[in-house]
């Protein structure tokens, strides 16, 4: 599968990371997974006082810590709610990508959850704002943790979900919308979407097993 963040050589980081890495799905602690995390812009000052961090071992790991107010920078992956749509025909809908990372590649829709929202709240209001469908949350497929050179770590949560209203218009970060026959999709911009599909595969599979 032709992935990886390879429209991401843009980028700033000071640490060139090897091609053939970049964009994998990648188990915490990896030596790649460090490198990754080197390579991201690196916070410099305490945000309450505007003092240089220090690095500090704490708690087995090593740490921001700030000498002046003594508050430990807790550093956590981000979450992102994830949508996964099949139409009456069962064909799954896919965003062209519109910016980097990936820019021009398929994706999910999905984004970022917002203070205050749930998962399901997310992967709902995500799926209005990029591609103009509105809908209800079916049931929750997977969850995956991976670790992104644009947004560091992240974890992933997909979410089957029915249309209920709505005109579909790609919108947001998405420059075209369409639905896909499952057995004809695409190669996906992001290792995490691509498992998502195969859940939601597996998931299709056995409830037609089921008697
Ligand atoms: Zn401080």
């Amino acid at each position: 599968m032709q992935n990886a963040e390879s429209s991401g050589e843009n980028l700033y980081s000071p640490i060139r990371i090897p091609k053939s890495a970049i964009g994998r799905t990648l188990e915490p602690s990896t030596p790649w997974t460090l490198l990754f995390i080197m390579a991201r812009k690196q916070l410099t000052y305490c945000g309450y006082c505007g003092t240089p961090y220090e690095r500090r071992d704490l708690e087995g790991r090593t740490r921001l810590y700030c000498p002046a107010c003594h508050e430990v920078r807790y550093e956590n992956p981000v979450p992102a709610a994830i949508a996964l749509v099949l139409n009456e025909q069962r064909q799954l809908l896919l965003g062209k990508r519109k910016n980097d990372p990936q820019r021009g590649h398929w994706c999910l829709p999905g984004g970022f959850i917002e203070l205050g929202e749930s998962m399901e709240q997310a992967a709902l209001r995500e799926l209005k704002e990029e591609t103009g469908l509105e809908g209800t949350i079916v049931s929750f497929v997977d969850c995956f943790y991976q670790e992104s050179r644009f947004y560091g770590s992240l974890i992933i949560f997909g979410y089957l979900i029915d249309i209920t209203a709505g005109e579909m218009q790609a919108d947001d970060d998405l420059e075209e919308v369409r639905f896909f026959a499952l057995d004809e999709l695409p190669a996906l911009a992001f290792e995490s979407h691509q498992k998502l599909v195969e859940q939601l595969k597996e998931k299709l599979r056995s409830e037609k097993s089921t008697p």
